[in-house]
């Protein structure tokens, strides 16, 4: 058989899941290839990105990083075009050439290319749940009306990929899940780094604190997400539209080992789980070499040593933000989108040092009560529109 072959674009390329992406890529330079590597503004890794992986195109947010870019890429005799900008990013994520697209831009700057992606029939490899908590129904309709060939990387919603009867997992609003024998999906959840702390200490908890997770190594938002919970909150809303699943078919599990990474309940009672380490690159290669598998250079995992895995019920009160998620999916229309972009405005100000880590959902219910009532979310337009008012009024507040 011949192995499946990949040209890659890879969105944050600079990134945490980014740098993973490229070392898998690295180990199969027969099966992938890459054509466009992007990230904002780290160009002395970008540079050597381009140097090692010959990309066609290397992005970068604006002209003044490409000049930079372009002068180094010429002066060490590289043939790496460079680009700039929020269109050349949705170019190089359509482009003929490529096949699949790895979305590992962080926070809603990574929808545009990756809704261009799916509309334009790639594999999607989604790590960016953001696209899905902003415009969700918008980016299942498109991969279902292109055939997009959807793919999580998100490890919890990778390993509920996994679990679930291949029919549901290729075509999921096919049939509903109760129709393939699903009861509910499990979504394991670290607890992050203050599971266990005191909350009267929570208005004290520093960026440095919050941005240490006990489990994985990570980029800045989505440490301080997972330490929020609003991770989970997000990744409820991510394993929504992924899974056609109804909010009662979701649970929130705690696992704090983070082996277990997702588990699916089945009507006759089985439940079926995905383990591993906790390390990013297993998703990332069964997303570039699905339906194969290869070895992605993963330590094997030691049930000896981890000894015991524990389950918990989350916590609501001292993690609010996953409350707050979940109110958004029920509420519907507009309101995940303001979550969103109240929870990036407030977890910028947090790692800022302007807002304290309790502010974060206290911010975010204040937008939400704000803008709610007055987005609609019928189109894209609207959704974006609903975005910037909520950044807006987040930034007011914060004053
Ligand atoms: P990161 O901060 O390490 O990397 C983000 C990447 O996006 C960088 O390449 C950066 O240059 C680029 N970027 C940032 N702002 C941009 C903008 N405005 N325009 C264009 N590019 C921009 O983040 P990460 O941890 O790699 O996470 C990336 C995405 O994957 C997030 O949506 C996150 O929720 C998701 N995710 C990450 C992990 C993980 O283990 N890191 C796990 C699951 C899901
Ligand atoms: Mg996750």
């Amino acid at each position: 058989m011949t192995p499946v072959h990949h040209t890659l674009t890879i969105l944050g390329a600079t990134g945490s899941i980014g740098v993973s992406t490229l070392d898998v890529v690295a180990r199969y330079p027969e099966r992938f290839s890459v054509y466009a590597l992007t990230g904002a503004s780290q160009i002395d890794k970008l540079f050597q990105q381009a140097l090692q992986f010959k990309p066609r195109y290397a992005v970068v947010l604006d002209e003044a990083a490409a000049e930079q870019l372009r002068a180094r890429l010429r002066a060490a005799g590289s043939e790496t075009e460079v680009l700039c900008g929020a269109d050349a990013l949705i170019r190089v994520s359509v482009a003929l050439e490529v096949t699949a697209v790895m979305a590992a831009i962080v926070g809603a700057a990574g929808m545009p290319p990756t809704l261009a992606a799916a509309k334009a029939g790639k594999r999607v490899l989604l790590a960016n749940k953001e696209t899905l908590v902003l415009a969700g129904q918008l980016f299942m309709d498109a991969v279902s009306v292109s055939g997009a060939e959807l793919l999580p990387i998100d490890s919890e919603h990778n390993a509920i990929f996994q679990v679930l009867p291949r029919a549901h997992r290729e075509h999921p609003y096919a049939q509903t899940l109760r129709d393939v024998g699903v009861k509910r999906i499990l979504l394991t959840a670290s607890g992050g780094p203050f599971r266990t702390r005191s909350f009267d200490t929570f208005a004290a908890i520093t960026p440095v604190e919050a941005v240490k997770h006990p489990k994985w190594s990570m980029g800045r938002k989505i440490s301080v997400d997972s330490a929020s919970l609003m991770n989970k909150g997000l990744e409820v809303i991510e394993a929504r539209w992924l899974f056609n699943a109804q909010l009662d078919e979701i649970a929130v599990v705690v696992h704090p080992q983070s082996i277990v990474h997702s588990m699916v309940e089945y009507a006759d009672g089985s439940v079926l789980a995905q383990l591993g380490e906790p390390d990013m690159r297993t998703p990332i290669a069964y997303g570039l070499a699905y339906p194969e598998r290869v070895d992605a250079g993963v330590k094997q995992l030691d049930l000896f040593a981890a000894g015991r895995l524990d389950f918990e019920a989350p916590d609501y009160q001292r993690f609010p933000c996953l409350r707050l998620a979940f109110d958004a999916l029920r509420a519907g229309g507009a309101a995940p989108a303001i979550l969103n972009a109240a929870n990036e405005v407030a977890v910028a100000a947090f790692l800022d040092e302007k807002l304290s880590f309790v502010g974060i959902p206290a911010l975010i219910e204040q937008v939400l009560n704000d803008c709610a009532g007055a987005c609609r979310a019928d189109t894209l337009q609207d959704l974006l529109h609903a975005d910037t008012q909520a950044r807006e009024s987040a930034l007011r507040r914060l004053g």
